[in-house]
């Protein structure tokens, strides 16, 4: 594809899903693109890699996604990837208590009224009606409200439904959250009904997915791509950034240029004097392991998964309470757990929390305890910047303060929580920001 070169070239500096997203979308545009990034590859907080330990291609973390990610699925799309994601056809969440052993599967309604919630047999087992009225009243949080001001921590639907949620959600500590975000999210998603409540996961892996497809297109619409390029300073002349310095090696920006940087808020904040970005981060915790064969489903996965896409559901996932994880994924016979909100957890060595990962998965799969499987723990001490109400003040929009420079990342003004949804919807509304006057 030609491109044009009189527009100025956008310099994009960072290859996670937002620099991706604003890149793809660019080059199809016809405008000439260079993405640098500091890593040796792409993806950043969400990327596939060959792990030796376990020998096959592995996450940083289990990454969920769902239906109500319209942003992410309009990206696929882009990337003619559209097949990239698997889930079941009908919205289920299994959750196991290790502490009691009941198992339940949350099953969201069709329409938008939750009548799930009015039938003891597909409430959370334990739980009353009342305790999820009590959940409107989230819908009338004020900006500083957190989660522990609406919600009753002490009812039984606080540890078997909301706090899973929201640590999944917002991987902050559930009553620290922001009340208003966690509105949004349910906004989007139960309270669009079941269809919008899917959850899908990366068929092969969160590189082959997300991240391979654009490079492809990158590569084919002819923009650059730069690895193992830090961008250590930015030189500023009145309203516009004048140079980038990748350590030691300077790139001049032309009038017509324009800067689009897609980093993580403490690597935006050290380069843009003033930023004030959010700064408390929490961390994820993911174990592999990899079993000598593939175990046994201990759901019901025939009801579960009638009519799936592909026959079946392809990484079948559950909730656990009562141990170390909060999910658990399966794929053949690699479990990949996950913690969030990780922050102390994160802190241990590798091999106690190999420990108590492997702990939890023998006794969700019903596995001899004493096997010693390989198991490869990823500690992701930065996963996502804290989501509570005062570090949403500071997500700051896509426009900055110079003329020719733009912000993108999960933690900007997207409204959303810091997910791949947040990031690739940023990097699409930079690149919008960009091309208005
Ligand atoms: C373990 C884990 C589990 C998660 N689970 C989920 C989930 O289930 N669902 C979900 O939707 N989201 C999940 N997320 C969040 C999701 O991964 C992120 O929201 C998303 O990937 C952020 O993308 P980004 O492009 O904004 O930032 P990043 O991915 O951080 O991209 C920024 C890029 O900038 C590069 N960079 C940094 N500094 C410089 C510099 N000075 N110069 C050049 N390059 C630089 C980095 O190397 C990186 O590649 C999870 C995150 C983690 C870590």
């Amino acid at each position: 594809m030609a491109v044009s070169g009189d527009e100025g070239r956008i310099h994009i500096v960072g290859a996670g899903l937002a620099g991706l997203s604003a890149a793809v979308r660019l080059a199809a545009q016809g405008r000439a693109v260079t993405l640098y990034e500091a890593a040796a590859q792409a993806g950043g907080r969400c990327r596939s890699f060959h792990d030796a330990r376990l020998d096959c291609l592995i996450d940083n973390g289990n990454h969920l996604m769902m239906t109500a990610n319209t942003a992410v699925l309009d990206y696929l799309d882009l990337l003619q990837a559209g097949d990239a994601l698997t889930g079941p056809a009908q919205a289920a969440f299994p959750f196991l208590d290790l502490e009691s052993g009941q198992r339940w599967t949350l099953k969201p309604s069709a329409g938008r009224i939750p009548w799930w919630v009015l039938s003891r047999k597909h409430r959370v087992p334990g739980t009353r009606i009342t305790s999820y009225l009590k959940g409107l009243r989230l819908a009338f949080a004020g900006a500083d409200a957190r989660i522990g001001d609406c919600l009753d921590t002490n009812d039984p639907l606080w540890r078997r439904f909301w706090e899973p949620l929201i640590v999944a959600v917002l991987n902050t500590p559930a009553e620290e959250g922001s009340a208003r975000l966690l509105w949004q999210v349910l906004r989007l998603t139960f309270a669009r009904g079941e269809a919008a409540c899917r959850p899908l996961v990366a068929r092969h892996g969160l590189g082959p997915a997300l991240v391979d497809p654009a490079l492809a297109i990158l590569a084919d619409r002819g923009a650059e791509v730069r690895f193992n390029q830090r961008l250590r300073r930015i030189d500023f002349t009145g309203e516009r950034a004048v140079q980038l310095d990748f350590a030691g090696q300077a790139v001049a920006l032309g009038s017509a240029d324009q800067v689009i940087l897609a980093l993580p808020p403490q690597a935006a904040e050290g380069l843009l004097p003033g930023l004030d970005a959010p700064r408390e981060s929490h961390a994820i915790v993911n174990a592999h392991i990899r079993l000598p064969q593939a175990p046994d489903w201990p759901f019901e996965r025939d009801k579960v998964e009638r009519g799936q896409i592909g026959g079946g559901q392809e990484v079948p996932f559950m909730g656990l309470l009562g141990g170390t994880a909060d999910w658990l994924f399966l794929r053949g016979s690699v479990v990949s757990l996950t913690v969030s909100a990780a922050t102390a957890l994160a802190q241990r060595p590798n091999d106690e929390i190999a420990a108590a990962l492997w702990s939890d998965t023998a006794r969700a799969l019903g596995l001899d305890p004493s096997l010693n499987p390989p198991i490869r723990v990823i500690n992701e001490k930065r996963a996502t910047f804290a989501q509570t109400p005062a570090a949403l003040r500071r997500r700051p929009a896509p426009r900055s303060a110079w003329r020719n420079l733009f912000l993108a990342g999960d933690w900007t003004a997207t409204g959303l929580p810091a997910t791949i949804e947040s990031a690739v919807r940023s990097g699409e509304a930079a690149a919008k920001a960009l091309t208005l006057p």
